[in-house]
C-alpha cells in the first residue's frame, strides 16, 4: 500500500486517530498517537519523538528518534468507539542521521531476515500463543481465578468462553489476521488462537496484534487476559509454539524431501541442529521472564530437555506428522517459546541459531521418536546426548552472554539493553521473600 492509497483507505474507514506503534526491547508496545490531519506529512517525513524514556533507546543527550511508518501494517482497532475510531500502524525506528536504530527490535528482526532474503528464501513462522482468561475483580487487582470450567477442546454453546473467543476471532480477522482455529486449551480458563503462518516479520507483528486485541476484547467482557507463561501453579502454563519452515522464491518448501524417510530435507536437519546447539542461550530470548522457567518443568506438555522428535510433544523440536501431498506444511515446531517474549527478538534469535546450523552443515543427533523425554533419568539422557534447558532466567542469561552468534544477531544496542534489563528483573525477583518460603520455613526454621 502506498501513502495515497493508505490515506484514501483511512478516510473510507472513518478513522480519526492513528496509533504509531513500536516496541521496547522487552516487547512492550509503545505508541505515539496522531490525529488524521497530520498523517500525510508523517508518511512522508516520519515522526520525531523523544526516545530517552523508552527502555533500551537513546541516552538522554541523543534522545531524538524518528519513526518511519510501515503502511502495510495499517489496521483499524475494532474495539475503538465509532466517534473516535482508531487505527494502528507499526513503525521502524531511525536515528537522527537517517540510519536504522540498532536498538529497535523490529529493525533487529528485519536485519536478520535480510540474510535469508539475500539467498532467495523466506523464513515462515506460525506461532500458537496460549493465554488465560481470568475473572475481573472490579479493580481490586487481579487474582488468577480461571473464569470458566471448560476442558481441552470442550464445546458448550452456553459457555461464556466460546462467546468471548468468537468475538476475539472476529476482531482479529477484521484486522487482517488469517485466523485458523481457536480452541480451549488443557487448563481451566486457558485458550489458544492460531493464525496462518507468515513471513517472520508479519508473524511477529501478528503476535503483538493478537496480544493487545485479546486484552482489549477480554476487558470489554469484564475479564483479564494474561499471556504470563505460568500464572497458576499445578496446571499447564501458556506457551507460544512456533511452527517454522524455509521457502524458496518459487514457493517450494525447502524442508521437504520426498526421498527422506521422515520427508525432511538435509537443510531442515541442519536448521534443527543449529537451534538445538543454541537452545540454552536462545532460552533467554524465547522464554525471557522469571516466570518462564516455572513453565519449563516436567509434566505440563512444555519441553524441558534438548532433543527433537517426530510427533512426540515432550521434545524441544517436534516434526508434525507428514500428510501425503502436503509438502508445503513440512515444518519444525519449536516448543519452548512463550508469549512473554518480544517476538521480534525471539524470531531473530531463532533464525540466527538455525542459520548457524545451515552455514556450518550441522547434523542433529538421532530423533527421539518413541521416547518420553520426561521419563528419562539423568544417566539415560547423558547416554542419548540430551541436554537440559536452563532452570532459571539467570542461567539462561549467563548462556546468552557466552553465545557469540546470538549476541551478533541482536546487535550491540539491543543486546546490551536486553541483558541489562533482564539481570535487573532477575535481581528484583531474587530479593523478594515469597509465600512459598514463608509456608516452608517460617515455623520449622
Ligand atoms: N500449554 C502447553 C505448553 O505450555 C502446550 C500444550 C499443547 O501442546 O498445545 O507448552
Ligand atoms: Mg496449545
Amino acid at each position: 500500500m502506498d501513502a495515497k492509497d493508505l490515506i484514501k483507505q483511512i478516510k473510507e474507514d472513518k478513522v480519526h486517530f492513528v496509533s504509531l506503534q513500536f516496541t521496547d526491547v522487552l516487547g512492550v508496545v509503545k505508541s505515539v498517537d496522531m490525529p488524521l490531519h497530520n498523517l500525510e506529512g508523517a508518511l512522508e517525513d516520519g515522526v520525531w519523538f523523544d526516545g530517552s524514556s523508552v527502555e533500551g533507546f537513546a541516552r538522554i543527550q541523543e534522545s531524538d528518534m524518528r519513526l518511519i511508518l510501515d503502511p502495510d501494517t495499517y489496521a483499524v482497532l475494532p474495539w475503538s468507539p465509532e466517534e473516535s475510531k482508531r487505527a494502528r500502524i507499526f513503525c521502524d525506528i531511525y536515528t537522527p542521521d537517517g540510519e536504522p536504530f540498532d536498538g529497535d527490535p523490529r529493525g533487529t528482526l528485519k536485519r536478520m531476515i535480510k540474510r535469508v532474503t539475500e539467498r532467495g528464501w523466506t523464513f515462515n513462522i506460525g506461532p500458537e500463543p496460549e493465554f488465560f482468561l481470568f475473572k475481573g475483580t472490579n479493580g481490586h487487582g487481579v487474582h488468577p481465578v480461571p473464569h470458566d470450567v471448560g476442558g481441552y477442546f470442550d464445546f458448550s454453546s452456553f459457555d461464556e468462553a466460546v462467546t468471548v473467543r468468537t468475538k476475539l476471532m472476529e476482531a482479529l480477522m477484521s484486522m487482517g489476521i488469517e485466523v485458523e482455529v481457536g480452541h480451549h486449551e488443557v487448563a481451566l480458563g486457558q485458550h489458544e488462537i492460531d493464525f496462518r503462518f507468515a513471513n517472520a516479520l508479519k508473524a511477529a507483528d501478528n503476535v503483538l496484534t493478537l496480544k493487545y486485541t485479546v486484552k482489549a476484547i477480554a476487558a470489554q467482557h469484564g475479564l483479564t487476559a494474561s499471556f504470563m507463561p505460568k500464572p497458576v501453579f499445578g496446571i499447564n502454563g501458556s506457551g507460544m509454539h512456533c511452527h517454522q519452515s524455509l521457502f524458496d522464491d518459487k514457493g517450494n518448501n525447502l524442508f521437504f524431501d520426498a526421498k527422506d524417510e521422515m520427508k525432511l530435507s538435509a537443510l531442515a536437519r541442519s536448521f534443527i541442529a543449529g537451534q538445538l546447539k543454541h537452545a540454552r542461550a536462545l532460552a533467554a530470548l524465547v522464554a525471557p521472564t522469571v516466570n518462564s522457567y516455572k513453565r519449563l518443568v516436567p509434566g505440563y506438555e512444555a519441553p524441558v530437555y534438548i532433543g527433537w522428535a517426530q510427533i512426540n510433544r515432550s521434545a524441544l523440536i517436534r516434526i508434525p506428522r507428514y500428510t501425503e501431498g502436503r509438502d508445503k506444511s513440512m515444518r519444525a515446531e519449536l516448543r519452548f517459546p512463550d508469549p512473554s517474549s518480544n517476538p521480534y527478538l525471539a524470531f531473530a534469535g531463532m533464525l540466527a541459531a538455525a542459520l548457524d546450523g545451515i552455514d556450518n552443515n550441522m547434523t542433529p543427533p538421532k530423533p527421539l521418536n518413541n521416547v518420553n523425554l520426561y521419563h528419562l533419568d539423568q544417566k539415560e539422557r547423558k547416554r542419548l546426548g540430551v541436554g537440559e534447558l536452563p532452570g532459571s532466567l539467570a542461567e539462561a542469561l549467563s548462556e546468552l552472554e557466552k553465545d557469540a552468534v546470538l549476541k551478533e544477531a541482536l546487535g550491540q544496542a539491543a543486546y546490551e539493553t536486553f541483558v541489562r534489563a533482564k539481570w535487573e528483573e532477575w535481581d528484583d525477583f531474587r530479593l523478594r521473600v515469597t509465600d512459598y518460603e514463608i509456608e516452608r520455613y517460617l515455623e520449622v526454621a
